[in-house]
């Protein structure tokens, strides 16, 4: 794709980069926006604790309750668009299997969206798990983040290393970068304490894997029914012939050093799922590559998109335009792109003169949204905002809990 001529010059500045932070970035890039993207951990830092997004599986399996229409549009969309990445090699078609509560089974809305979608029953063992069966997609998590980070850099996207303690800062000058004239907060976990923010209901939600060579298991596995408590047993596999197992969902454990017996635990869980993880057969002969642990950046009130006018404390006449993006805890691959073309809408709005939303509209907008949604859309009516920082934000989605976690 070529670059685009800058249609404007309006500078955002995208605080975080993990994949929401960096997907945005790519959307933001292709509208002709200038992009710099500040963040403490980049993406390519494949072996940091300090955020979530090396550490996911990733598969595309809804977390989006029934009633949370919101969350559904981003999942659609981004299915949509990973699908078409499916060519490139960066993300993987894989049939899917998922074991949950019957009611859970039930509740699933995504029957017309991913292809081969059937009801199965549960396992004979557990009285009142269901499941069912659809063709998904499948990423390697370190590998799909280095190619956002390239694609971003050929849309003349800027990484700068660096932890902002607030909102404000990067619209003052001498941040080394050209001053802010909005800012994204991309942040994850980071936005409990970024001044101008600091969240409260932002918490993590611990996940521990094991990723094992598995190059004969072609099919992913979930079994989220909630018989192990806390824990799961999951396995994706991955474009790159590995697989990752999983693993457990523990709600505001920010401990991120490895528990190698819940490690062996992942291991025989899967291995009784899918005796194929050892290419011999034998439960010793798994070949495993590492052991991780991640920190899923979740909210309760579930994630927070909304664009925000933020009085600067510092200086009291001056207030600052924010749009937040955190908080997506365990669904932040199968919401990337929906959550940034949200982010666009309310960029667009704040940065953008009329004259130009129509000139988009009829020139490289409409190539970039001629197999999806188009972008003049409304955002979703659970997108919020809030012009002043006195206006305590309400939550209205429903909150991503182990309950939804585990159901
Ligand atoms: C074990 C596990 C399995 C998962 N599986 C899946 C899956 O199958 N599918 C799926 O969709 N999702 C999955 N996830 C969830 C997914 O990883 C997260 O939803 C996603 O990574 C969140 O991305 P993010 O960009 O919001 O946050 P993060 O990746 O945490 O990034 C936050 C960014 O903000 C930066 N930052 C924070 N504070 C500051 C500051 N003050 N100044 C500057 N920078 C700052 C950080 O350095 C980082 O760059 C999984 C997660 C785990 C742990």
């Amino acid at each position: 794709m070529p670059v685009p001529t800058s249609s404007h010059t309006q500078h955002v500045v995208i605080l975080g980069g993990g994949v929401i932070g960096v997907t945005t970035a790519v959307t933001l890039a292709r509208q002709g926006y200038k992009v710099t993207v500040c963040a403490r951990d980049l993406p390519t830092d494949s072996e940091s604790t300090g955020f979530a997004s090396p550490w996911a599986g990733a598969n595309w399996a809804t977390f989006a309750t029934k009633f949370d229409y919101r969350m559904q549009r981003w999942e659609e969309y981004t299915f949509k668009q990973l699908w078409n990445l499916i060519p490139s090699g960066h993300v993987m078609e894989l049939p899917i299997t998922v074991y949950k509560s019957e009611q859970g089974i039930k509740d699933l809305w995504h029957k017309h969206l991913t292809p081969n979608f059937r009801n199965i029953p549960g396992p004979s063992s557990k009285p009142g798990v269901a499941g069912a069966a659809f063709t998904s997609v499948s990423l390697s998590a370190p590998d799909y983040l280095g190619h956002l980070h390239q694609t971003a850099l050929a849309l003349g996207v800027s990484f700068v290393r660096k932890s902002f303690k607030s909102v404000h800062e990067p619209f003052q000058p001498g941040q080394n970068i050209p001053a802010a004239d909005l800012v994204v907060n991309a942040t994850g976990l980071g936005a409990r304490k970024l001044d101008g923010c600091n969240d409260p209901q932002v918490m993590p939600i611990r996940g521990q894997t094991v990723v094992v060579d598995a190059p004969n298991v072609k099919e992913c596995i979930m079994a989220l029914d909630g018989s192990y408590g806390s824990e799961s047993a999951y396995i994706i596999p991955r474009p790159n012939g590995q697989a990752i197992l999983g693993g457990c969902f523990q709600v505001g454990n920010w401990n991120t050093d490895i528990d190698y017996d819940m490690g062996q635990r992942i291991l025989e869980r899967c291995f009784e799922l899918n005796n194929a993880l050892s290419p011999t057969g034998k439960f010793e002969d798994i070949k495993v590559v590492r052991h991780n642990v991640g920190l899923r950046p979740a909210r309760e009130g579930g994630a927070r998109l909304e664009f925000e006018m933020i009085e600067d404390a510092e200086s009291f006449d001056e207030a600052h335009p924010v749009v937040h993006a955190y908080g997506i805890g365990p669904a932040g691959y199968q919401c990337s792109w929906g959550m940034a073309r949200d982010v666009l809408n309310l960029v667009d709005d704040h940065l953008k003169p009329a004259s130009s939303l129509e000139m988009l509209t009829s020139t490289d907008n409409v190539k970039q949204s001629a197999t999806t949604t188009p972008r003049s859309c409304p955002v979703a009516p659970t997108t919020t905002r809030s012009r002043s920082s006195s206006q305590r934000w309400i939550p209205q989605s429903p909150i991503i809990s182990p309950q939804t976690v585990l159901i």
